[in-house]
């Protein structure tokens, strides 16, 4: 397994992580051996979105004295009334089943989630109500670690991110979701199935989130990581041919700020071919050949699949794109953290020699040597070169 850093938290997850949503229902013994599996396999984040009282037992009982191993993202304003799932912003709903999972899991919550801020609606009923007092005061009271949220909505998420309260965020990505335009709904895709005409290359207010989000050292936890299933399916897929869960993973992964993808694994064997992802090789990763189905709307993006290495002067050609990236939404301000990163890799753009193996190598026409020059200006002098 290996451990990321979930932004400023501070915390170290394992970079794949559990969905405990397809536990719901299910009988004692499969919650435990998932639980179980994913335990062995080094996994330390599950996410419990699940309103529901017998899921979230069953799945403390099956933690037991491994509870503090674990870090729980728990959501505030997830509520089953009417026996569905349900959002719900009324503060005693609210309290009553947060203080349920508080109590089922320890009287602590290390990821305090504001559920499902999706619109505008959403984020007025949060952040302009008592809500978002009462998750600071959870947070004050020291029954929550971090305050994170969950969203869909790009640009929703900007705006909550932009509050400067959240340390975390669990977002859906995949690359059919970065590919609809930003007037589309992701999740009405997942009902209604995708439609790749819409595609229009990855979406800009998707690109700007990831980006924010690596800025404010806001840490990503990944959900619908396959589309809800989707875009393995042979049948519903937008692409070409379906992606393997693999290449999901690695797809998502490789987004900037991103710390977790959590899989929706509902049964040992799930857990361990999810975490075979660590075994295989870069091309049984790959993704670039399907996407690269759709490559006109991609040109000239760096989508960080480093398909363009191996590089003779041993540049880490995603790392410094994706830093440039970063750096160009503020040249006057690239922050410090951003810097130091660029400055403390092996090599860097300065140690480009434009002998443009990379650029014949890379899918999507991304102008490879220009950005390493431009990432040297701006990362080394401070200058920008447009
Ligand atoms: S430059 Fe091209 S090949 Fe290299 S990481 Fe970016 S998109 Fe992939
Ligand atoms: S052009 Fe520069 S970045 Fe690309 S492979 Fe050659 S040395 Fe590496």
């Amino acid at each position: 397994m290996v451990f990321r850093e979930l932004g400023k938290t501070g915390l170290k997850v394992s970079a794949i992580g559990l969905g405990c949503e397809h536990l719901d229902r299910k009988p004692y013994s499969q919650v435990e051996e998932t639980i179980n599996a994913a335990l062995e396999h080094n996994i330390n984040i599950l996410d419990v979105f699940m309103p529901g009282k017998e899921v979230r037992e069953n799945i403390a009982k099956a933690l037991g004295s491994r509870r503090k191993e674990v870090i729980i993202q728990g959501h505030i304003g997830s509520t089953d009334i009417r026996q569905q799932y349900d959002i719900s912003r009324d503060l005693p709903t609210v309290r009553r089943y947060f203080e349920d999972i508080l109590r089922i899991f320890g009287d602590y919550i290390d990821l305090g989630m504001m559920f499902f801020i999706d619109s505008d609606e959403d984020y007025k009923n949060v952040f302009e109500t008592d809500f978002v007092k009462y998750v600071e005061h959870m947070k004050n009271q020291g029954y929550i670690g971090h305050i994170g949220f969950s969203s869909h909505n790009p640009a929703t998420a900007i705006k909550v991110i932009n509050t400067g309260l959240p340390e975390m965020m669990m977002f859906s990505i995949n690359p059919a979701f970065d590919m609809l335009p930003p007037e589309e709904y992701t999740l009405d895709h997942i009902d209604k199935g995708f439609s790749p005409e819409l595609f229009r290359g990855i979406d800009p207010k998707r690109t700007e989130l990831y980006k924010l989000c690596q800025k404010k050292q806001v840490g990503i936890t990944v959900m619908k990581t396959l589309g809800a299933g989707k875009l393995i399916s042979p049948e519903h897929t937008p692409f070409e041919k379906p992606l393997s869960v693999h290449q999901c993973i690695h797809y998502a992964l490789f987004r900037p700020a991103v710390a977790s993808v959590l899989l929706g694994c509902k049964t040992a064997d799930e857990v361990a071919d999810a975490v075979r992802y660590f075994e295989l090789s870069d091309s049984d990763k790959d993704y670039t050949g399907i996407i690269g189905t759709m490559r006109n709307d991609f040109r000239g993006n760096c989508v960080y699949c480093s398909h363009c290495q191996p590089c003779p002067a041993e540049i880490d050609i995603a790392a410094v794109n994706k830093y440039l990236d970063i750096a160009r939404l503020d040249p006057e301000n690239i922050p410090e953290s951003i810097r130091s990163h660029y400055l403390s890799l092996e090599h860097n753009g300065g140690d480009c020699i434009s002998c443009g193996n990379c650029e014949n190598r890379c899918p999507f026409d991304v102008p490879i040597i220009k950005n390493m020059e431009e990432a040297e200006k701006l990362f080394r002098n401070g200058l920008q070169t447009g």
